[in-house]
């Protein structure tokens, strides 16, 4: 049955939302706040496509790796201390996800929902064509010292036992994989089933296919409350109106928190600040795409220009857009790219302009993708922190068979809204 959904939010999670509901049949309408010519956290991303990421931010050991790094300005990680009620409680929760049980846990789901969206970016090329310059080539992880080393091996050794292909890499094998590049390198870990991808583009195209689809658009468009019925959402409020549909979806990115506060639903999510510059003429173009794993640096080679992006800044939670630019951290990851790779320097950046984006983090690592026990036909699909582009098709396609009143294809069940409630 064709139902009206309206999604709250047209950042990737929100339009692969749309996209995968048009597909099934169901009028979908798409509320933003913000203009189509913004540049969100879904544009100026790093592009990448990562089922070696099945480990959740919230791990052993990143307490005491960001208690080390926030006392550095141009450390890969920043958080302001400060008496913030809600950064309070999400750092707590945070450190109660932190544990290895909680890793071995989300590890399977992570990888599953990871190789399923290249699944999906695999299909949505051979439909669309070559139009987002998908690059299924794996991802090289590059370690300078031999105890980053260490760290990446035992990863690898975990994918390996979760079925996900790993190679380790010499200084040289890794040098031999990058004939053009010069490396200062202890060694790395390759994941061959990485891919990446020009994310302005994949969201252009998209914008594009759902207007075919008929999907409505609406940009400057806030949704500023909603309309309550017995158990049910009856409407959103928007400066357009109030809205009526079947369903609603929040998408909101990191901006989900306060929209659910708007219905007393509780989803605690903090900004991840991070920041991507882009080299339209790089001086060399390295053959794959790499994270410069110390320092957090992804360097995504995008047609003829490369993009290095970094660093998370926890910001609070937010409500109105901080997107201000802190030159120490860019200076961190200018400063770690030439370390790792000395072809490049400070002068190849001196006319770039900083991007930077919000990424939408839940204190565990997971995303919200499910239903709201309290409403019927509330559902959400945001806090995917480092991974929104990769998990968005999937996460679009889950939503849809959800919204369809199917079983999802992959089970969902712990990345429930209602975890914090
Ligand atoms: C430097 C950097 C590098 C990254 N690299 C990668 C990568 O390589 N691979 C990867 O998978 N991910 C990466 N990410 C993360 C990825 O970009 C995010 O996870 C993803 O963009 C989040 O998408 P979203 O749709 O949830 O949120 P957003 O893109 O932020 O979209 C949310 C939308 O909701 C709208 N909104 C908010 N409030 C309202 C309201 N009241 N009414 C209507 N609309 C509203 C906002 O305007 C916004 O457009 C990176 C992020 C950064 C910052």
């Amino acid at each position: 049955m064709s139902k009206r959904i309206v999604i709250v939010g047209g950042g990737v999670i929100g339009l692969c939302t749309a996209y995968y509901a048009a597909e099934l049949g169901h009028r979908v309408t798409v509320f933003d706040r913000a203009s189509e010519e913004d540049r969100g956290c879904s544009y100026g991303n790093a592009g990448m496509i990562t089922p070696s990421h099945f480990v959740p931010l919230a791990a052993p050991g990143a307490i005491r790796l960001a208690l080390k790094w926030m006392w550095n300005p141009e450390s890969p990680f920043y958080m302001k201390p400060r008496l913030d009620r809600r950064l309070i409680e999400w750092a707590w929760r945070f450190r109660q996800a932190a544990t290895a049980a909680h890793v071995s846990e989300s590890a399977p789901l992570l990888l599953q929902l990871n190789l399923a969206g290249r699944g999906c970016f695999e299909q949505l090329t051979r439909e669309w064509g070559d139009v987002f310059g998908l690059t299924p080539k794996g991802i090289i992880m590059i370690c300078n010292t031999e105890e980053g080393l260490e760290h990446e091996v035992a990863t690898a050794a975990t994918g390996r036992a979760l079925g996900l292909p790993v190679e380790i890499l010499d200084a040289k094998q890794l040098a031999a994989m990058e004939p053009g590049l010069s490396m200062r390198a202890a060694g790395g870990v390759y994941f061959p089933m990485d891919a990446y991808l020009t994310p302005d583009r994949f969201m252009s195209a998209l914008i594009e296919r759902l207007r075919e689809r008929g999907v409505d658009l609406a940009w400057n468009t806030p949704v500023t409350g909603w309309n309550r019925g017995e158990g049910r959402i009856d409407g959103v409020m928007t400066s357009r109106g109030a809205v009526n549909a079947d369903e609603f979806v929040i998408c909101g990115g990191a901006w989900t928190a306060a929209i659910a506060r708007q219905l007393k639903l509780r989803l605690p999510m903090q900004a991840g600040k991070g920041y991507s510059l882009t080299l339209p003429r790089p001086r060399k173009q390295p053959a794959h795409a790499m994270i410069l794993s110390e320092a957090r640096v992804a360097v995504t080679p995008m047609g003829s220009a490369v993009r290095f992006g970094g660093t998370m800044e926890i910001t609070g939670e937010i409500t109105g857009t901080d997107l201000s630019i802190n030159p120490a951290r860019v200076r961190g990851i200018v400063n770690a790219v030439s370390k790792y790779l000395p072809d490049f320097t400070a002068d190849d950046f001196q006319e770039v302009q900083p991007w930077a984006g919000l990424r939408p983090c839940s204190p565990d690592g997971l995303p919200y993708i499910g239903r709201f026990q309290s409403f019927d036909n509330l559902s959400v699909a945001a806090g995917h922190a480092m991974m929104g582009l990769s998990l968005g098709p999937i996460t679009g396609k889950l939503m849809s068979e959800l919204l369809s009143g199917s079983a999802p294809s992959i089970p969902i069940e712990r990345l429930s809204p209602d975890r914090y409630a």
